[in-house]
């Protein structure tokens, strides 16, 4: 009998139901029948009994290994875990940044079954930077062993607001080859499958708030420090972009209106004095001056002064921007990620003086800055969630 076959014969009260607890296990990733009856509001009788028949459809499994120990004794016995099969879909993702591109195959119990990472020539038109991800995308299929009609969605980073209505990057973005582009629909003709674009910095954010450094905490800050500068925001336990898509922009708070023009449009916003360029050109005359961001990163923990020096300004002024975030949003956490993120304590530390000098003491005394903690792949990672967090629409309609 097919899975589908399995689960059209059941009782249509039950149809809600086994949406629910499809679209918990494929947001939240594996977790035991008490959470998931906590999480969808069901009788635990209700979730076994679903649990039950998407076993029978083989689209749910007791992973093996440490997530199930077994044979230990019933007093604090860890609860057997379900998590959503590999034949239930795939979830891609893909993150472009300015000379990046990112690809990440994962299944809806939150593995990561391949990844591939290529740089990116500067300024590449859109098409042939879809182009390259169409060939990545074959290539992490392939190492899974996969098919391209197994993928049930696909998620896509750009570095930039995107334009929620049309999808396409505004015009501030760092990557002028897209400008215009409708990119979900371009991409999505390329793969054959919808495709959902998000600000990468708002990925950053979803991603170390559902597996990193911001777990747990229903208010946060993503800041994703790179070539260019930027926020995500989980407000109240939800992903927060504001009525169009441009949430978060603090790349372009000014700071010192007489400063340099920024692509923006405006003068001495924090991108012109904190991004990748400004920091390079502030060490550019030092002795055997570093070439590109994560080399100044580098180069300043092995005691390069002009670049320890570099970063520590930086930290301080971008503390002082976040200040002004905290005062308004009053987060938790606030998450640093993007290259310059790779500092740690040089960057750290600088920044969480300027932050607690420049917020009202409550806001201060609520935070806490630390370190992303998935690294360059918090980007593409997020793209991955952004399907995950479908949730239940995952589930094909025929199985409802
Ligand atoms: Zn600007």
């Amino acid at each position: 009998m097919s899975p589908c076959q399995v689960l059209e014969r059941t009782d249509p009260t039950r149809l809600t139901a086994r949406a629910r607890v499809f679209g918990v296990l494929a947001s939240a990733g594996p977790s035991s029948r008490a959470e998931l009856a906590r999480r969808t509001a069901l009788a635990p009788s209700t979730v076994s009994a679903v649990i039950a028949e998407l076993q029978e459809a083989r689209l749910v499994v007791e992973p093996p290994g440490d997530a199930t120990p077994r044979g230990q004794g019933a007093l604090g016995r860890p609860p057997v875990l379900v998590a959503l099969d590999r034949a239930a879909g795939l979830a891609l993702g893909l993150d472009f940044g300015k000379r990046h591109l990112r690809v990440a195959l994962a299944d809806l119990a939150h593995r990561v079954l391949a990844e591939r990472r290529e740089p990116l020539g500067a300024d590449l038109p859109a098409a042939e930077a879809i182009a390259l991800a169409s060939r990545l995308v074959g290539e992490v299929l392939d190492e899974a062993g996969a098919r391209s009609d197994e993928v049930t969605g696909v998620g896509m980073g750009l570095p930039g607001p995107v334009h929620r209505p049309t999808g396409e990057l505004g015009d501030s973005t760092i990557l002028p080859g897209w400008v215009g582009v409708r990119a979900a629909d371009a991409m999505s003709a390329a793969l054959g499958h919808p495709v959902e674009v998000e600000n990468d910095a708002s990925l950053g954010a979803l991603s170390e708030w559902m597996w990193g450094a911001g777990r747990g905490a229903d208010d946060l800050a993503y800041l994703k420090l790179a070539t260019g500068i930027g926020a995500g925001l989980i407000v109240r336990g939800r992903p927060y972009g504001g009525s169009g898509g441009t949430a978060g922009e603090i790349g372009h708070t000014i700071i010192a209106p007489d400063g340099p023009v920024c692509r923006c449009g405006n003068r001495g916003c924090l991108e012109t004095l904190v991004g990748s360029d400004a920091i390079l050109a502030s060490v550019r005359d030092a002795v055997d001056a570093p070439g590109t961001l994560p080399d100044v990163v580098a180069a300043a923990h092995d005691g390069h002064a002009d670049c320890r020096r570099a970063i520590a300004g930086a930290g301080a002024t971008i503390g002082s921007a976040v200040a002004t975030l905290c005062n308004l949003l009053n987060p938790q956490r606030v998450v640093v990620g993007g290259d310059l993120a790779a500092a740690r304590d040089l960057l750290l530390e600088p920044l969480a003086d300027a932050l607690r000098r420049g917020a009202v003491r409550s806001a201060a005394d609520d935070v806490t800055v630390l370190a992303g903690a998935l690294g360059d792949r918090a980007e593409v990672l997020g793209a991955v969630a952004l399907v995950l967090r479908r949730g239940a629409r995952l589930l094909p309609v025929i199985q409802r």
